[in-house]
């Protein structure tokens, strides 16, 4: 298989509601869909979301990495026609961007859209080579920042529809009494999971985390900045709750370090930040061979296209500790495939089975929510 062509779309799409934590405010969800159409007409779609905070990538500067680095790389390549995941993935070269930790979210979307395409062209399906341990994956609530009373209603809300799982950003002066009304909200029977976004000192880690033990934290996400591995298995040390890596994994070495300093107890995986789906399964397996757990997720407005990536992956795991992902319209204005995405009752949602990602994704819909669209071609 060659690719002849590549669409970037740089998508706004707006939020229902504002989704704010410590690190950022977001109206709309920023992120870039790679669509590659191969030599006999199959198409492919990907899709990456770039956070400053995370990666050190933004939309322009992912537009620009595709275009310049990515785009001509893996159009001189010829994909076997019997590739596999692993074949596909070290064909996708991996590339430096100036300030970045590394171009995940870049990657990402190109060996998604060419994993997509060339399944689509064998009309299999990703769970043909990701075989399903589970006919449904179950997600987790997000509550976002905002007024206390807020957190409580959508804790209501979350309780009410079933939800076995939710997490709440802290990093706010008001953490305790955020947590504790929060888990009144859920009541006793619904994990919690605390997530900081790095926002804390170590002291202040410990100060809430002590606070707040005793009303049952199934993990804390990112209590410290992205730093010293140290400093965060001395936190683990210090608090009874367990302690999640979320910014601090973003490579292989990343987890490699977090596991060998026993610095956690989860790793946050994420699609995107982790550079696809072959480096996801890569970091999840690091953590199954050391007994620490994972959760997995894309990134918070994502559409379909990460979604439907990220459902495969929960759904081929062994063990899956917490998902996170597949809001759908719970969070967009509009998602972009033709099959809805969003989990229903208790976080639910059946695994995909359709060809490729197992959604088809609108185009034209692509076109109307970007705000640059950028097409490349292949030279020979
Ligand atoms: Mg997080």
């Amino acid at each position: 298989m060659r690719l002849v062509a590549a669409t970037v779309y740089a998508l706004r799409i707006p939020f229902v509601e504002s989704f704010r934590h410590s690190a950022s405010d977001r109206r709309w969800s920023d992120s870039v869909v790679v669509r590659v159409r191969d030599d006999a007409g199959h198409e492919g779609y990907g899709e990456g979301t770039p956070r400053p905070y995370v990666t050190g990538e933004t939309v322009e500067t992912m537009v620009d990495h595709i275009a310049h680095e990515l785009w001509p790389r893996v159009a001189a390549c010829e994909f076997p026609e019997g590739a596999g995941l692993a074949d596909i993935s070290a064909l996708v070269p991996d590339t430096r961007l100036a300030g970045a930790i590394a171009p995940h979210a870049t990657r990402a979307a190109v060996e998604i859209a060419i994993v997509d395409c060339h399944l689509r062209r064998t009309a299999r399906s990703l769970g043909a080579v990701l075989p399903p341990r589970r006919a449904r994956v179950t997600y987790s609530g997000v509550i976002t920042a905002g007024p206390i009373e807020r957190a409580a209603r959508h804790a209501r809300q979350m309780r009410a529809v079933g939800l076995a799982h939710v997490k709440v950003k802290v990093g706010f002066d008001d953490d305790v009494a955020r947590i504790t009304a929060v888990r009144e909200a859920l009541g006793p029977g619904v994990s919690l999971r605390l997530d900081a976004n790095g926002a804390w000192t170590f002291e202040r880690a410990v100060d809430v985390l002590d606070a707040v033990a005793p009303l049952g934290i199934a993990a804390v996400e990112q209590p410290l900045p992205r730093g010293p591995v140290s400093e965060l298995a001395r936190l683990r040390q210090a608090t009874t709750v367990p302690v999640m890596a979320d910014e601090s994994v973003v490579t292989l070495g990343d987890a490699d370090a977090l596991i060998a300093e026993k610095a956690v107890d989860f790793l946050n995986v994420r699609l995107s930040k982790c550079g696809g789906i072959t480096r996801s399964l890569a970091i999840a397996a690091r953590a199954f061979d050391a007994g620490v757990g994972v959760q997995i997720g894309s990134q918070v407005g994502e559409t379909a296209i990460l979604s439907a990536a990220g459902r495969h992956v929960i759904a081929t795991l062994r063990e899956v500790a917490f998902a996170e992902g597949s809001f759908g319209t719970l969070l967009l204005a509009e998602d972009v495939s033709v099959e809805s995405i969003r989990f229903g009752h208790r976080g639910e949602a059946s695994v995909l089975t359709g060809p490729g990602l197992g959604i088809r994704v609108i185009e034209e819909r692509l076109r109307q929510r970007a705000v640059a669209v950028r097409e490349l071609t292949a030279e020979r």
